[in-house]
């Protein structure tokens, strides 16, 4: 057979998967062969600086859980049903990053599956059939999940069980507006079990939420019948640092946590971490099994995660690289009418640009600068930035030199 070039690649693609049901990344769909530590390689060969990625929390192809992983697969792999220390030693060490109140873990295959289980777990235990959720946010893509993400709805379209509160704005009290949502849902016959925020507000645009805030989002939680759930599963693992989940930056603690995308490196997994009383409630009439969710290898990659993290002292290290990287935005954006506001906490910064179609094409134009990021916020109009914890001061120079070249190709016309 012929080998494979990115043209034929692309078209096979399209015949077997469908096209745009499941869309790629840019105008040119990269075909990325190989990965090191911050860095991608596409098959003819360009490198480019990734400065999208948080699968890759500890970087590309890291050693330390190829390995783990590797040994692991040629020991043994199993479903979840047996005893194996390396996952009972993943569920201890999760726990420990947590206030002390969230004790247990249920493991999952996925963001979307966390927020499922998590889901279900709160409306056994407050009897309520109704959520509470953020404007455009994003918490997965099951039914409910698709339903429970407000940037999905299609015009127009707002599920009677959903109801939907403001995002942070200049520290607002969010109380009156969740109130508000709270009469839509009843007004459909739905009392709330959940009220569920991703901490960092991030396909919401990239939002720093100040304590009051996720102290607001808890009370009205609470006052409401539901239980809160903090989505750490974009923002969490030491991103914002030097702490692993931002929503302990507000010293609120929710009810339920769910985590996922960094954390087995690649290797699919989530979580849901919660009160033990919230599980032994949902036993008393179900119980919970998932294939694959934390599987002994799965678990190895876990390990290997927060060993990596935590030899590297990397969520330490992303509030630093942060500070710099946001400053550096700053400077930039004030010598430009293409960028606005620059918000974010460490490793999560979002850029306000001036609009979609420009958004677009600085998008393109940074890729062929040698940088990869992407767009999110309300109609796609806020530069994301959210790359590997590796990255050093370096790798913010050279964002930065990337992105001043893209801005000059979007001058140029
Ligand atoms: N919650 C948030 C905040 C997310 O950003 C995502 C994924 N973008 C999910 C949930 C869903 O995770 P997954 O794609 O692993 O199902």
């Amino acid at each position: 057979t012929a080998p494979a070039t990115w043209s034929s690649v692309r078209a096979r693609r399209d015949a077997a998967m469908g096209g745009p049901v499941a869309p790629l990344f840019y105008d040119e769909p990269l075909e990325i062969v190989s990965g090191a530590g911050a860095w991608l390689t596409s098959s003819d060969g360009t490198r480019y600086l990734d400065a999208y990625n948080n699968v890759a929390v500890v970087g590309h192809a890291d050693p330390t859980v190829a390995n783990r992983v590797a040994r692991q697969l040629r020991t043994v792999n199993t479903h979840s049903r047996y005893l194996h220390p390396e996952v009972v030693e993943l569920a201890e060490r999760l726990v420990a990053t947590m206030p002390p109140e969230l004790d247990t873990v249920l493991f999952t295959t996925s963001g979307t599956e966390a927020n499922e289980v998590a889901w279900r777990l709160a409306t056994e235990r407050t009897g309520g059939s109704g959520a509470l959720v953020v404007e455009h946010s994003y918490h997965g893509s099951t039914k409910w999940m698709a339903d429970l993400s407000s940037n999905e709805w299609p015009p127009g379209h707002q599920p009677s069980a959903v109801g939907r509160f403001h995002a942070p704005r200049g520290g607002a009290d969010p109380s009156a507006s969740i109130a508000d949502a709270a009469v839509t849902l009843a007004e459909h016959g739905h009392r709330p079990a959940l009220l569920l925020a991703d901490s960092g507000f991030t396909s919401e645009g990239v939002h720093d939420a100040p304590a009051s805030y996720f102290a607001g989002l808890r009370d009205a939680a609470h006052a409401a019948g539901a239980l809160f759930l903090a989505d750490e599963v974009q923002v969490g693992y030491g991103r914002t640092g030097p702490l692993m989940w931002r929503f302990m930056q507000s010293r609120v603690v929710p009810d339920l946590v769910t985590i996922g995308k960094p954390m087995g490196a690649g290797y699919p997994m989530g979580a849901v971490i919660t009160r033990r009383e919230h599980v032994d409630r949902f036993a008393t009439h179900y119980e919970y099994f998932s294939t694959f969710a934390a599987t002994p290898a799965a678990a190895a990659a876990g390990n290997a995660v927060l060993d990596v993290l935590s030899d590297r002292a990397l969520p330490a290290r992303a509030l630093v690289t942060g500070e710099h990287l946001v400053s550096r935005l700053r400077t930039l954006a004030a010598s430009t009418d293409v960028l606005g506001e620059v918000r974010g906490t460490g490793l999560v910064v979002g850029v306000d640009v001036v609009s979609r179609p420009v958004a677009r094409q600085l998008l393109q134009a940074l890729v062929r600068a040698g940088a990869l990021a992407g767009l999110t916020g309300p109609g796609g109009t806020v530069l994301k930035v959210r790359p590997p914890l590796v990255w050093d001061e370096n790798h913010v120079d050279h964002f930065v030199a990337c992105l001043t070249r893209a801005l000059d190709q979007v001058a140029a016309g």
